[in-house]
């Protein structure tokens, strides 16, 4: 008998306004516990929220950018649970009437075709603050506010996904059109994106749906897949073994690289929604909406096929660039008006994204900006270095961030293509391997590469290999 998973998820994207959703604190990450606070996202008694516009904004981007209806009228509701991160006891959310109806997203199945994701909804919500154990040698924990309050935007999908792996390439297009909308970084490290998977399974061909377990707040796409993975085995064994499946909140541990129970269904909290009266429902008119409508940028599938037909890239250089916002970016920036775009292309996707893993960093903090990047290919380009001495360059470049020619200069790297200089070399090398020259003549014609890589090697490289090779058959020939 074979399952098959259907699998649900609940994304929660961090909105990168400035303030808060219902205050005027700052939502900066990082800042001393409890320094960003105020009575209103400490819910003092008495406070009273104002929504910020920019968050309702964002909010609609988003939306609009992953298809969604826009009702144009919202409400938020109190979403009521007591937990310490939640100083009011309640949590503002959306409810009955969410900011961004329903949506989709093309992905890619495991099979390589085009697959459609719906999403149920995409509303507004507030960020709860954050518990901190281990740090008190006392034993005691502490609550750190600043997070309370800051803006979220809760994606939740229809149950269409059925493998891990369509979850994590749902996940990475959503967290692309995140970044290129410019209303979230999505830096998981910083917690700007976070997931919740629903999972279940069903035996193939069965219509209904079984009974589904949530694995709470991962971090990682990684974790996402693992959990799911893992997730998956667990509810086959049970099932195939005829046992019954109880709907359970799970938690990934991924130190014990399993899922464990959190709290069952019978566990499971009454949130009493209402919807919350100290703040009006948000009404959005149509103009406001096509306003943003228009000035959406470009969209990570439309950018992709954009620099296939633009710089005449593949579909898989395309797809590398295009998966991070800053390195689609960097890419135009460096190509300008460059006529071999298809070099920089391959440039990027293995040298500089080399630098950027062995380095651990982002292309925003890499020494070499677009512009000198360029400069590199244009000394490539009139003959001032080769191919193979521009790697070296380029290495000096990431460590000491000169440009090129700087570079060149310093080290003494030019190319030599002084017709005396190389042909001096040639005689040389000529003297020196007469056995190999008469071998040449004689028929082995593969020991002209070895002349060839005498030649290179007394240059250090930096000979014209062309003229190298030309002058070195007529040379030979005379001999
Ligand atoms: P809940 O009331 O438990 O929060 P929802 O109906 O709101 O459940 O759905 C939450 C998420 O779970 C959605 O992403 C939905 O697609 C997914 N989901 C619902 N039913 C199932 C199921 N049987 N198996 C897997 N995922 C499911
Ligand atoms: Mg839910
Ligand atoms: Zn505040």
């Amino acid at each position: 008998m074979s399952y098959e998973a259907i699998i649900g998820l609940e994304v929660h994207v961090q909105l990168n306004t400035r303030s808060k959703t219902f205050c005027s604190c700052s939502t900066m990450f990082g800042a001393k516990p409890n320094s960003h606070t105020c009575p209103v996202c400490l819910g003092l008694p008495g406070a009273l929220p104002v929504l910020n516009k920019e968050v309702v904004k964002k909010g609609i981007t988003a939306g609009l950018a992953l298809g969604c209806e826009i009702s144009g009228h919202s409400v938020f509701a109190r979403k009521n649970y007591f937990y310490p991160d939640l100083p009011k006891a309640y949590q503002i959310s959306q409810y009955a009437e969410p900011l961004n109806g329903r949506g989709s997203v093309i992905i890619r199945d495991d099979q390589g075709e085009d697959k459609k994701i719906e999403m149920t909804r995409a509303h507004l919500e507030e960020d709860a603050g954050k518990l901190v154990h281990d740090e008190d040698p006392n034993g005691s924990s502490g609550v750190d506010y600043n997070r309370c309050g800051v803006p979220l935007l809760e994606i939740v999908t229809e149950p269409d996904l059925r493998t891990p792996r369509e979850a994590y390439r749902f996940l990475t297009a959503i967290k692309e059109i995140m970044q290129y909308t410019g209303v979230s970084e999505c830096n998981m490290e910083k917690g700007e994106l976070r997931v919740d998977v629903n999972v279940s399974m069903r035996r193939i061909g069965e219509k209904s749906f079984g009974v589904k377990q949530e694995i709470k707040n991962m971090n990682s796409f990684a974790n996402v897949k693992r959990a799911l993975e893992l997730e998956i085995k667990r509810q086959t064994k049970i099932l195939k073994s005829g046992g019954t499946l109880v709907q359970e909140t799970r938690l990934f541990d991924p130190q014990k690289n399993a899922t464990v129970s959190m709290r069952t269904k019978e566990e499971a909290h009454d949130y009493r929604y209402f919807p919350d009266p100290d703040l009006v429902p948000v009404i959005t008119k149509t103009d406001v909406i096509e306003d943003i409508r228009k000035k959406l940028p470009e969209l990570p599938e439309a950018r992709r096929d954009r620099f296939v037909s633009q710089y005449g890239l593949t579909d898989y250089d395309s797809e590398i660039l295009c998966s991070s916002f800053r390195i689609a970016n960097y890419f135009e920036e460096a190509c300008g008006d460059f006529s071999k775009p298809k070099k920089i292309a391959n440039w990027i996707i293995t040298e500089v994204m080399r630098v950027l893993k062995e380095d651990r960093i982002g292309i925003e903090q890499l020494k070499v900006t677009p512009p000198t990047l360029r400069g590199l290919f244009d000394l490539i380009e009139n003959g001032t270095i080769s191919g193979k001495i521009a790697k070296e360059v380029f290495e000096m470049m990431v460590s000491t961030g000169k440009n090129a020619e700087q570079v060149v200069e310093e080290k003494g790297l030019k190319q030599v293509t002084d017709e005396s200089a190389i042909e001096k070399i040639i005689d040389e090398v000529v003297a020196e391997n007469e056995k190999v020259v008469a071998d040449y003549t004689g028929g082995k014609k593969n020991a002209f590469g070895f002349l060839v890589g005498q030649v290179m090697k007394k240059t250090r490289g930096k000979a014209n290999p062309k003229m190298v090779n030309e002058m070195l058959k007529i040379k030979i020939e005379k001999h």
